[in-house]
C-alpha cells in the first residue's frame, strides 16, 4: 500500500477520528480518582462499531473496566497499540481558556483535558483499521490507572496471553511529538525515616532532633547529585535525585523525634532499583547517620536498540513524509515498560507536544493528529505485509 492510498484514507476518515476524540475528552476519566468507566464504555462500543472483536477486562479493578480488541489477520503476528484512557485531573478550571472537558477545536488546535495525553491517540488508534491492509493481526490496548503507575497495562498483558498471539512489536502512543522514543529512564521513589528522641525545647541537650540529622543527610544527597550526573548515559539524559516531599516536627517547643524525607531518583538503562538503594545507604553509613530506607515504588528503564526493526521502519516512514524524527529518550515513565519487559520490541512514538500534557489549556496540533494517523497506517502495513 503506498502513502498516496493511506493519505486518501486517512483525508476521507480524519472528521471521525476528531470527532471520537473529542467525544472521549468530554467523557472525563480523571485519575485520581480512577472514573475511567464512562469513557471506557465508550470505547468499547466505538470499538465493536468498527468492526473489531472487542472484550471488556474487569482486571485488576472490578469497577475500572480495561478495553481490548482484536483485529485478526490471516497470520498471528501481531503489532500491540498501547493507550491510556485515564488523565490527570484538570485543576482550577477557571483557569483554563475553555471548558476542559469541551473537546472544542480552535485554531488547527483539538482542546481539553486528555487531548494529547492522549485520547487523540486512542482515537487514531481505533481507526487504524480503516486504513491498513495487512496480513498480520492488530490488538489494541486501552489500559486504565497509567497516570498513578497503577498495574493496567501489566494486567493487560497477562490478559492477553490467551489469544496466543505472536506480538512482535508494541507502541505505545504517548505524546512524542512523532519523535521515535526508543529508551526511557526508570524511578525509583524512596522515603528516608529519621528517629531522633523527643524532649522539651528549652532542654534541646536532653534529646535527640531528627531534623538536625536530616539536614545531614540533606547535604549528603546534594554531593551525591552531583556525583550520578557525572554517569552519563549514551542516548539518555543523565540519572537524577530530587527531594521532593519532607516532613517532621510536632510543635514549635518540641525537639522533633522522627523526620522523613521524600526522594525521586531517575534512573539511566543498566541501573537498578536496588544498586541505587544501597549506594544511598552505603553513603549515610560512612557518616555514621542513622536512618530507614524503604522503596516506595519504581519503574524499570527501557533500552531498545536503535537498530531494532520497529525504530528503523518508523525512520523511514517519517522520512518518506518528510517529517524530521530521531530516536530519543522518553523523560517521564510509561507503560512501555510493561511491554519491554515481556520480551516484545517496543517503544513510545505518538502525536502531539509533551509538555501541553497535564498542564492547563491542554491541546494537540490537529496537523500532528493527521500525520500521526498516517504515519501509523503506513508502519503497520510495513510491518505486518
Ligand atoms: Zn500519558
Amino acid at each position: 500500500m503506498v502513502l498516496n492510498d493511506i493519505v486518501r484514507k486517512v483525508e476521507c476518515n480524519f472528521n471521525e477520528i476528531l470527532q471520537t476524540a473529542s467525544k472521549m475528552i468530554k467523557i472525563p476519566s480523571r485519575n485520581p480518582p480512577g472514573e475511567e468507566k464512562r469513557c471506557a464504555e465508550y470505547i468499547h462500543s466505538k470499538l465493536k462499531e468498527l468492526g473489531y472483536e472487542t472484550y471488556f477486562v474487569n482486571e485488576p479493578f472490578i469497577d475500572r473496566p480495561q478495553v481490548v480488541a482484536l483485529l485478526k489477520g490471516k497470520s498471528s503476528d501481531t503489532i500491540l497499540l498501547n493507550g491510556h484512557i485515564d488523565t490527570v485531573p484538570e485543576g482550577d478550571a477557571n483557569s483554563w481558556i475553555m471548558d476542559p472537558f469541551s473537546g472544542e477545536i480552535k485554531d488547527g488546535f483539538l482542546y481539553g483535558r486528555g487531548a494529547v495525553d492522549m485520547k487523540s491517540s486512542l482515537s487514531i488508534m481505533m481507526h487504524v483499521a480503516k486504513f491498513v491492509e495487512t496480513n498480520g493481526t492488530i490488538l489494541l490496548a486501552f489500559a486504565v490507572g497509567e497516570e498513578r503507575a497503577e498495574p493496567g497495562t501489566s494486567t493487560l498483558l497477562s490478559w492477553i496471553k490467551k489469544f496466543n498471539l505472536k506480538i512482535k512489536y508494541g507502541l505505545v502512543m504517548e505524546p512524542t511529538g512523532l519523535q521515535v522514543a526508543t529508551h526511557q529512564r526508570g524511578a525509583v521513589w524512596l522515603k528516608i525515616r529519621i528517629k531522633g528522641r523527643a524532649t522539651h525545647a528549652s532542654t534541646p541537650n536532653e534529646g535527640i532532633n531528627a531534623i538536625e540529622i536530616a539536614h545531614n543527610i540533606m547535604y549528603i544527597i546534594q554531593e551525591y547529585k552531583k556525583q550520578i550526573t557525572k554517569k552519563s548515559h549514551k542516548f539518555t539524559d543523565t540519572p537524577t535525585c530530587s527531594v521532593t516531599m519532607i516532613n517532621a516536627g510536632i510543635k514549635e517547643n518540641v525537639i522533633p523525634d522522627r523526620c522523613e524525607i521524600v526522594l525521586d531518583r531517575r534512573l539511566v538503562p543498566g541501573e537498578t532499583k536496588n544498586e541505587v538503594t544501597k549506594e544511598l545507604r552505603l553513603l549515610f553509613d560512612k557518616k555514621k547517620l542513622n536512618c530507614e530506607i524503604t522503596q516506595l515504588g519504581s519503574r524499570k528503564p527501557v533500552e531498545l536498540s536503535n537498530n531494532s526493526v520497529l525504530p528503523r521502519t518508523i525512520l523511514d516512514v517519517m522520512d518518506q513524509m518528510n517529517i524530521q524524527s530521531s530516536t530519543i529518550c522518553f523523560t517521564g515513565a510509561t507503560d512501555n515498560e510493561h511491554i519491554f519487559s515481556n520480551s516484545i520490541e517496543s517503544l513510545v512514538w505518538g502525536p502531539g507536544d509533551l509538555s501541553f500534557a497535564h498542564s492547563v489549556d491542554e491541546r494537540i496540533s490537529i496537523n500532528d493528529m493527521k500525520n500521526a494517523a498516517i504515519a501509523l497506517g503506513l508502519v503497520v502495513n510495513k510491518l505486518l505485509e
